[in-house]
């Protein structure tokens, strides 16, 4: 075998409440190969002192995975908070704020590596106008590129999503983790969905408040009577969630300039399950009066890839560092 198709191991972790964590290889040309099967999840470590994270993760890894650092196993992490450079601010244990430490691991924000992935293999994979993509669940991520002449360029500085949407009608404006009122994170996110539920009078046991999308999907299983209150509920949700995308789908959109056409949003994360693309679609153009200023051509899908995008980035993230090259020219292969 030529020595550049020799394959090496890289691990990709994908870090919240839980660490994800799949093996995948690789060879020096940047192909990163998909594992058959492997996937392994066990509590992110808690530390008393943020220096002492990096230790205990890589513990943590070691005992669940086999990971060895001696070997030359490569690893890579998506993580739930804000990262700068290779700074990761806290947000698994306690609030953002103080650096966590994540020795010199090549890490990036989770919104950004489910936006790679989905780029070099999921449902952004191959296209050619602005995409966004969005990842629903406790938090909101956000990832997004322009098609620019050198090919596609990651949007620097993204990856949460506080900027405000309109609230009027919103009876309770939850206050966001960034101490703001009206953030779209704060709107959307599950703890929202929740007090949408709430407000409507359905009743949220305390076990399934961390994830309001499995508890609908069991309330609207097809057969049961039509839940009007749930159904409510998911349509403030929508309505929101459009709310949100018209902000972004202006910004990608360069102000009005139709540069990027079409723009193609991308809904991942647990609760992208809830979502129905052609509601949502409409509720967008009705922010709008019916005649949005970008043009006509919105694409809304979902992605593909399910909860493996997280660790796919990344492992891709470490690839490209370990060659040197753009992450954006990593090829995602099977087996
Ligand atoms: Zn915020």
């Amino acid at each position: 075998m030529l020595e550049r198709h020799r394959r090496f191991r890289v691990w990709g972790l994908d870090i919240g409440q839980t660490v994800k964590a799949m093996a995948f290889t690789y060879d020096k040309t940047g192909n990163l190969y998909l594992p058959a099967q492997r996937n392994e999840k066990f509590l992110t470590p808690r530390t008393a002192r943020n220096s002492a994270f990096s230790g205990a993760l890589f513990d943590a890894v070691r005992k669940n995975t086999g990971w060895s650092h001696d070997c030359g196993e490569a690893l890579g992490v998506s993580f739930c908070g804000p990262v700068i450079r290779r700074t990761v601010m806290v947000s698994v244990n306690r609030r953002i704020g103080a650096p966590l430490d994540l020795g010199r691991l090549p890490v990036l924000n989770d919104g950004m590596a489910h936006t790679l992935a989905s780029r070099l293999a999921g449902s952004g994979k191959g296209h050619k106008g602005a995409y966004c993509m969005l990842t629903l669940g406790s938090g909101v991520g956000l990832g997004m590129f322009h098609w620019g002449d050198h090919g596609d360029a990651l949007v620097p500085n993204n990856g949460e999503a506080h900027f405000s949407v309109h609230t009027e009608g919103i009876r309770r404006v939850p206050k966001c983790n960034c101490g703001r009122y009206g953030c779209f994170e704060a709107l959307v996110n599950n703890k929202a969905l929740v007090d949408l539920l709430e407000q409507e009078g359905v009743e949220v046991p305390g076990e399934r408040r961390d994830n309001a999308g499995f508890f609908i999907e069991e309330l609207t299983r097809p057969g049961m009577r039509p839940n009007f209150k749930v159904g409510r509920a998911l349509g403030a949700w929508h309505q929101r969630l459009a709310s949100g995308i018209c902000n972004l789908w202006a910004m990608n959109d360069m102000g009005g300039n139709r540069l990027q056409e079409p723009p193609m949003f991308v809904l991942g994360g647990g609760l992208s399950r809830l979502v129905l693309t052609a509601t949502l679609k409409q509720f967008c153009f009705t922010e709008f009066g019916g005649k949005p200023f970008m043009g006509k051509r919105l694409l809304i899908r979902k992605e593909k890839l399910g909860n493996a995008a997280g660790c796919i980035g990344a492992a891709a993230w470490a690839v490209a560092e370990c060659l040197d090259m753009d992450p954006l020219n990593i090829r995602v292969l099977r087996g």
